[in-house]
């Protein structure tokens, strides 16, 4: 059934060949018990492992069951090994962190037997070699012969036809000696068993044939065997390993090395917790972004602008937003805006579509004309125009009954009528110097809020102001005091704060009005002698000078007289719903305009909100590109960790190879192993950052309130990064894996 035809084995030495085997020639039958016997060196183990496909001949060829396996594969040697070989050794070769059961049935698990099966024949196997009551021991608990028991269990389990045991005493006293080879002769009777040994007492007393070796050579075969059997050809299953074998394997191992697993998968998990709590901090600050737009951005209005919309347009005009092209030559540029920021120019029949929009889209509609009125106020008994802009005299950008929530009052009332006013101050009671020498008082002096409240502004009535002499309109500088006595009153009843400052807009300090007020005043001065002068001419009723249409448009709403097309629109909503659905009312009014037609809005809270969002997703991406470099730091320790494994472990190599193991599964019990540690890294890393996140919100909302929830972790976000630390892990073990792989098991098995 095995046939040695003139076999010769050269093994590489230095720069010349050494012959270990030289023609060598032998036949097997079935039921021999055949003994090699001979002084060490001589070629005993290189004979074995030639015959159990361990190691290939040089020259000649190997028979089995009459197939030449000169042209065998790899594949086909692996396939050998498994279903018609069974080797025992001298050291036992067993896995000692896997049970005696699963050492037994790891050469059943090559070849695909499924698990009950691979169990009961385990069983059964080990309990012909007498140990059925050691089955879930480990190894190294046995005794010698135990082990070389459970090594021959091994060695049956796949019933093979030919047994291979090399010194299989070697390492036992004379009476375990002998009962493992009656053992062995035993299992001769419907097998063939070749055993090497260098005693030749054994040799005689238990095998049915002797050979001798010298130097490689055989001198003497006391039954050779000229005979032929019935030789049918040899074909072998082909041999795999499950994913699931090489997981169990690398499993047990790792659970041997707990403490090195748990640090190795501790600081590979750094990289991961770095990464994982950038990721839910800048997911916590989106969340509380979101809210900030709903809840509190969200009583900003959205503003519709005469003029130069800057902040963004639609869809259509987005290629007109750059800029010009840079020249890097000697050639000058000209920078014309007209060329891509569009200009708004309300009509009144944008106005009259906003009259028909929607009522419960919007809590507020304000309308402003533009008028700049005449101030005057009344210092130490002398009247003076005041420059608006010198107190910022402005209207809050609030709906009137909303002031309360953006604005806190430090003395007084909010105004109850248009014609109270109000000091916006800035956070500490801080005021411009402009704004106090306008109001009458010493910069150097003390003023408290007392001085302030109760303080009256006028306004000048149109008819009193100007008066008109030769077609113009002159205004009465010399009659001032006039002017004042017949003014509007405005008083200021409260001093007042913005809230949060940060999201302010017209949030300077000055003198606030309520938005009603300019109404008011547009009333009264619509029917004045200048207004309705004005609106009868294009020549400018202040100058003489023939106007555009946009200067007298301009003219008109300055003096007050312009209540028909407003210079501003504030839309005010209560939800982000609602926003939506005024700016997609806009969009429908724009649909069917020329890009110079239509209107564009501006949603300051979007804005805001966009701003902030932009400015946490690049942080987020900088601190995650940082975190990340210690995920590749951690894979390569990883795959130096798998290269100690896998030296640690060339033994193991070796028996998974003698049991019929191919590269291909060496490989994966390695590849198996760096993914247990990816995987264990990867959750717990996740792990500590969902742990982590409670004490940074705890700690954010400590310091500032409106990071209450800050860190926020995404269960998808933790998928991905289990799923990535799994896969960094295998690519940095994969390089080591091959290595292992690559390993002659004739060599790995000799490793101690
Ligand atoms: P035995 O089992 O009879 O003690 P071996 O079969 O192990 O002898 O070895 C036979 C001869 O081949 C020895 O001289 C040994 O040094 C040599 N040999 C074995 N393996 C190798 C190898 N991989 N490289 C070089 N020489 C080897």
């Amino acid at each position: 059934m095995l046939e040695l035809k003139n076999i010769s084995k050269d093994y590489k030495v230095g720069n010349g060949t050494f012959r270990a085997l030289n023609d060598v020639s032998l036949k097997f039958r079935k039921g021999e018990f055949v003994a090699i016997l001979g002084h060490s060196g001589c070629g005993k183990t290189t004979t074995l492992n030639i015959i159990g496909g361990l190691d290939r001949y040089t020259e000649g060829d190997l028979i089995i069951n009459g197939t030449s396996t000169e042209s065998f594969t790899e594949r086909d040697w692996d396939a050998y090994r498994n279903n018609s070989v069974g080797f025992v050794f001298q050291s036992y070769n067993l896995i000692n962190h896997l049970t005696v059961l699963d050492n037994v049935e790891l050469g059943l698990t090559l070849s695909g037997v499924n698990k009950t099966e691979r169990r009961a024949r385990a069983i059964e196997v080990l309990t012909k070699v007498g140990l059925e009551g050691h089955l879930y021991k480990k190894p190294t608990l046995l005794s010698g012969g135990e082990m070389q028991r459970v090594a021959i269990a091994r060695a049956l389990v796949n019933n093979p036809d030919i047994m291979l045991a090399d010194e299989p005493t070697g390492a036992l006293d004379s009476k375990t000696a002998r009962e493992i080879l009656t053992l062995i002769k035993e299992i001769s009777k419907d097998k063939l068993v070749i055993m090497v040994t260098h005693e030749a007492k054994y040799a005689e007393e238990y095998a049915s044939r002797t050979i001798q070796l010298l130097d490689g050579e055989i001198i003497e075969d006391d039954d050779e065997y000229h005979g032929s059997e019935d030789e049918t050809g040899y074909v072998a299953n082909k041999t795999a390993m499950s994913f699931l074998m090489a997981l169990k394997l690398s499993f047990n191992n790792l659970r041997t090395k707990k403490f090195r697993t748990t640090i190795t998968a501790l600081a590979s998990s750094i990289g991961i917790i770095g990464v994982g709590l950038v990721l839910s901090i800048s997911n916590g600050f989106s969340g509380i972004l979101d809210d900030l737009e709903s809840d509190q951005l969200v009583g900003l209005p959205i503003m519709i602008t005469e003029g130069e919309a800057m902040f963004m347009g639609p869809p259509g005009l987005a290629e007109m937003n750059e800029g010009p092209t840079a020249n890097e030559e000697n050639e000058i540029v000209v920078n014309d805006p007209d060329d891509y920021t569009h200009v708004n120019i309300i009509t009144t029949d944008f106005v009259d579509y906003l009259d028909l929009m929607d009522s419960s889209f919007y809590t507020t509609i304000q309308y402003n004309y533009g008028y700049q009125p005449q101030l005057l106020i009344e210092v130490d008994g002398v009247s003076k125009t005041i420059n608006n802009r010198d107190i910022n005299f402005s209207s809050y950008i609030t709906p009137e009954d909303e002031l309360d929530e953006y604005y806190e009052l430090l003395i007084g009332d909010f105004p109850s009528n248009p014609y109270e006013v109000t000091l916006l101050v800035k956070d500490g009671n801080i005021v411009d110097i402009d704004v106090i020498e306008t109001l009458g008082f010493d910069p150097d002096s003390t003023i408290t809020y007392d001085d302030i409240i109760g303080l009256n502004l006028y306004v000048a009535r149109n008819n009193d102001y100007y008066l008109e002499s030769n077609d113009l309109f002159i205004p009465q500088f010399a009659h001032l005091d006039t002017v004042l006595a017949n003014g509007i009153e405005l008083t200021i009843t409260g001093i007042v704060q913005m809230i949060d400052e940060t999201i302010s807009i017209g949030g300077d300090n000055g003198i606030y009005y309520l938005y009603s007020l300019e109404e008011e005043l547009i009333k009264l001065n619509t029917a004045s002698d200048i207004c309705v002068a004005q609106s009868a001419t294009n020549i400018s009723v202040l100058n003489g000078e023939t106007l555009t249409d946009d200067q007298l448009f301009n003219t008109l709403s300055y003096l007050g007289c312009n209540d028909t097309i407003p210079r501003m629109i504030n839309i005010y909503s209560d939800s982000v719903d609602n926003k939506t659905e005024i700016k997609d009312y806009i969009a429908l009014y724009n649909t069917n305009l020329l890009d110079d037609d239509q209107i564009i809005e501006l949603d300051l809270a979007e804005t805001i909100g966009d701003t902030m969002g932009t400015i946490i997703s690049m942080i987020s991406i900088v601190l995650s590109a940082f975190a990340s470099i210690s995920l590749v730091v951690s894979s390569v320790m990883i795959g130096i960790i798998i290269y100690i494994s896998v030296l640690e472990r060339t033994k193991e190599i070796g028996i998974i190879r003698s049991l019929g193991g191919r590269k291909k599964d060496i490989s994966r019990v390695f590849n198996a192993e760096s993914i247990i540690i990816g995987a264990f890294a990867g959750v717990l890393g996740v792990t500590i950052t969902f742990l982590l996140t409670f004490p940074i919100n705890i700690l954010a909302a400590n310091y500032e309130e409106t990071l209450t929830g800050v860190a926020q972790v995404n269960v998808l976000h933790l998928l991905a990064l289990v799923v990535i630390s799994t896969v960094l892990t295998f690519i940095g073990g994969y390089i080591p894996s091959r290595m292992a792989a690559k390993k002659n098991p004739v060599e790995a098995l000799r490793v101690e």
